[in-house]
């Protein structure tokens, strides 16, 4: 593998967009095949990059099949034929201007861009008002959005909130400081967790990341603070080498002095954002300030889809002190064809997978679908006299007694997604109601993030 190894350890981050694309393509030599595709495709969804990924992480001389550069390049396939060439005629004719804009947000509209509203349900109230920046869905988990970590180091093109780096997002919903979130936790001591999220909240500064972290430690009823990030997959120097990386230290040790966890919830895809020197060191000096770190990732056609990567990525998770966690299915929104693994598919792979580990890193579970009902896991398929049936269950759920309960559902060797599954007619009454949504609010959704990703 060549990768090019240009970046001094000092590295100051910058964020590469469409603007800078021309140069990204030069130093390359991308082909004029690749040049089009990326610049067309960038013009609907969401790209951005920095130099780290483009040095460290995309081996130059096997794209456009690398899984790094499928992860954060857009790329032909992604949008249909017909919409590339109505892209191109428009954008070769300054005078289209509005009828190109127009064109984009049509192409939008038809990749599924909120699906099922994302941040829009689940929103808590405290004295009848909604309170911005924050969900809770589960009994024991509030998720928080800072509105200054709602971008992230480099963009997957896989991501479901890929409509908010678009601009597609109204994010006046994140919360600018902590205040009422503090409030709400005060009167809700169910809520033992927080989950930090965003975008990235490790976009921040320590200084900004502080005020929003350390006035959960003056509720005493919140005893885990997550941290839904990519950064060291993105941007490791965030932990090394930035000016304030030795205050972020400070800051989780200060975090975990407090007697709380700190879980640093990091998305990694592929082993190789784990391998290089400098994400090792990252994850050690995270870990060296008593936090632990959980590693997920959604299971994504031609990044990850593969037994052998999951098998390498979980060891070398397990190598730097990591714990293996969850194997996400992805969801339907943004370039979903491209991307989509099927769930008798994604069944093979985890289990494939899962077959090589040592028991240490079996505690990684998957294939789990962040669905509206609840977390659902797919734990394998069954041969049985009646036939063939997917065997689940509820790993979370709104209603905490529906959790670890087993159903079934017959066996679809197309189906992504749960709402492509039929269930057994022997599911009781209360799972099979929460399940097909009779149960939901309207449009309740899981907001969480893969990853959160991150
Ligand atoms: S998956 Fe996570 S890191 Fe990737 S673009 Fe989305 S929020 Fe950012």
């Amino acid at each position: 593998m060549s990768l090019v190894e240009t970046m001094p350890e000092t590295a100051r981050f910058r964020a590469l967009g469409p603007k800078q694309f021309d140069d990204i393509a030069q130093r390359y030599g991308l082909t004029e095949e690749i040049r089009r595709a990326v610049r067309l495709t960038s013009l609907v969804l969401p790209f951005r990059v920095n130099e780290y990924v483009l040095s460290h992480l995309i081996d130059w001389d096997r794209i456009p099949d690398d899984p790094m550069f499928q992860m954060v390049f857009p790329q032909r396939g992604m949008l249909a034929a017909e919409d590339l060439r109505r892209l191109e005629e428009l954008s070769e004719s300054p005078a289209d201007g509005r009828a190109l804009r127009t064109a984009i947000q049509g192409i939008r509209g038809r990749l599924n861009p909120h699906p099922s509203g994302q941040k829009k349900f689940n929103v808590p109230t405290l004295g009848g008002a909604e309170l911005p920046g924050m969900q809770h869905k589960y009994l024991e988990t509030t998720l928080y959005f800072p509105s200054q970590g709602q971008s992230c180091h480099s963009y997957c093109t896989y991501c479901f909130r890929w409509a908010q780096f678009v601009g597609d997002v109204d994010l006046r919903f994140a919360a600018q400081t902590p205040e009422l979130l503090i409030n709400y936790l005060g009167r809700h001591p169910e809520v033992t967790d927080v989950l930090v999220t965003g975008g990235d909240p490790m976009v921040m500064s320590t200084e900004r990341l502080r005020s929003h972290i350390e006035p959960l430690l003056s509720v005493p009823t919140v005893r885990n603070i997550r941290i839904g990030t990519k950064s060291v997959a993105y941007w490791p120097y965030r932990y090394v080498t930035d000016s304030d990386s030795d205050d972020l230290l400070r800051l989780f040790q200060r975090v975990v002095a407090a007697g709380r966890n700190l879980a640093f919830m990091a998305h990694f895809s592929h082993p190789r954002e784990i391998q290089t020197d400098i994400a090792r060191q990252a994850l050690s000096r995270i870990r060296s300030t008593g936090a632990l770190v959980y590693c997920q990732a959604p299971l994504i056609a031609r990044v990850n889809d593969d037994p052998a990567v999951w098998s390498e990525l979980w060891r070398a998770e397990l190598a730097a002190g990591a714990v293996p966690y969850f194997m996400f299915v992805e969801r339907d929104t943004g370039p979903y064809d491209y991307f989509k693994v099927p769930l008798a598919r994604a069944v093979e792979i985890f289990q494939g997978a899962y077959r090589t580990l040592p028991g240490l890193a079996r505690t990684v579970r998957g294939p789990v679908m962040s669905a509206t009902p609840g977390k659902v896991m797919v734990d394998g398929v069954m041969e049985t006299p009646q036939g063939r049936f997917f065997q689940m269950r509820l790993l979370q759920a709104r209603d905490p007694r529906l959790v670890g309960r087993p159903f079934r559902a017959q066996f679809d060797e197309d189906a992504a997604w749960l709402d492509e599954l039929k269930l057994d007619d022997s599911t009781p009454r209360d799972l099979m109601a929460a399940i097909t949504g009779s149960v939901w609010p309207d449009g309740a959704e899981d907001g969480e993030s893969i990853p959160d990703p991150s």
